[in-house]
């Protein structure tokens, strides 16, 4: 890397800036951007690093409208040139901040988002190596025009993809239908594979909640809970369904309803990997007869990605038609 390299850092907190107030005691947000970029120049002697402290919360705290704040932070860093962002949360939202941001992210600059698992005065705290790792990925030429990534553990995932699938572990985050598109090993990034397509950018979405329950589908469902969500009147509803696009009858009963009633449903499969299948099973409650009753098969997209990505398409006026177009499209990778 050369002198001319500059990397935007915005701190939204987590554990990674966390730290406890009495030695062993429960962490809480205590580090700003700022200090956990100082140190940076240690490992990235070259690097010009501009931090900014835009939160400093508990993800589970995170609104929509606080990441559009960050995708504007993120967007004028570049502007003022950074050749690439690195934002820095907790790992508990991460793959759902990570992936809205992707789907508004119009720039070919890396936008590379990362945490820690364990808090910064915990031992072996792994959250400046993550960091480190992260300004790397998001200085990189090869992962220019990838979207956002997300590093932790050495590794870099598509947005699109990754989840946190471990409540505890270092190594919490996973693609399990591909893998990490990334690897860094002794300071280099070695990028094994890149998306054929990158989709355009979506307009950013209204920043209010996203009223889009996620119904996970489980054994003997009558639908009823379902029904109950139409008082709250959702601009959609996600179902995490059995295998790859399956639920109770009843549960595709009372769907169906929610179709009819004019709002979209898309369905995902709750088991972390692959895809909603079209013409696999034909059996009442199967994908085929969901898409039959004007459900949406998300594809490769989990049933938090979806929620929103329908978030930003309900946000944009889009219509069941090209919401389904959307859906077959991004949810193909
Ligand atoms: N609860 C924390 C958060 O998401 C967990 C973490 O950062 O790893 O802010």
């Amino acid at each position: 890397m050369s002198h001319t390299h500059i990397v935007a850092i915005g701190a939204t907190g987590g554990t990674i800036s966390m730290a406890s107030l009495d030695r062993g005691g429960p962490a809480t947000p205590s580090l700003q951007g700022e200090d956990l970029a100082a140190p940076l120049h240690q490992w990235l002697p070259d690097v010009t690093v501009r931090s900014t402290s835009l939160f400093s919360v508990g993800s589970p705290q995170l609104r929509i409208a606080d990441v559009l704040a960050v995708a504007r932070f993120a967007s004028n860093a570049v502007r003022d040139g950074a050749h690439g962002v690195v934002i820095i949360q907790g790992t508990d939202t991460l793959e759902e901040t990570a992936y809205l941001l992707d789907l508004i992210w119009d720039r070919p600059e890396p936008l590379v988002v990362t945490g820690a698992m364990r808090a910064s005065d915990d031992a072996g705290a792994e959250g400046m190596g993550n960091l480190v790792a992260a300004v790397r990925v998001a200085l990189d030429e090869r992962t220019r025009n990838m979207g956002v990534l997300v590093v932790l553990n050495d590794e870099a995932h598509l947005a699109s993809l990754v989840r946190k699938v471990d409540a505890n572990a270092l190594s919490a985050f996973k693609s399990l239908s591909w893998g990490p598109v990334a690897r860094v090993v002794e300071g280099d990034v070695t990028v094994v594979y890149r998306p054929v397509v990158r989709h355009p950018a979506l307009p950013y979405p209204q920043a209010s909640p996203p009223r889009i329950p996620i119904v996970t589908a489980g054994l003997d469902d009558d639908g009823e809970l379902m029904r109950l969500a139409l008082h709250a009147r959702p601009r959609g509803i996600v179902i995490s369904a059995m295998g790859s696009g399956h639920v109770p009858v009843p549960l595709a009963d009372a769907a169906e309803e929610m179709v009819n009633a004019g709002i979209p449903v898309v369905f995902a499969s709750r088991t972390g990997g692959g895809t909603t299948t079209q013409n696999t099973y034909g059996y009442p409650g199967s994908e085929v007869d969901l898409l039959n009753r004007g459900l949406i098969g998300a594809g490769w997209l989990d049933g938090r990605k979806s929620r929103l990505l329908l978030h930003t398409l309900v946000s944009a006026g889009a219509d069941r038609e090209s919401i389904a177009a959307e859906f077959s499209r991004r949810g193909r990778g």
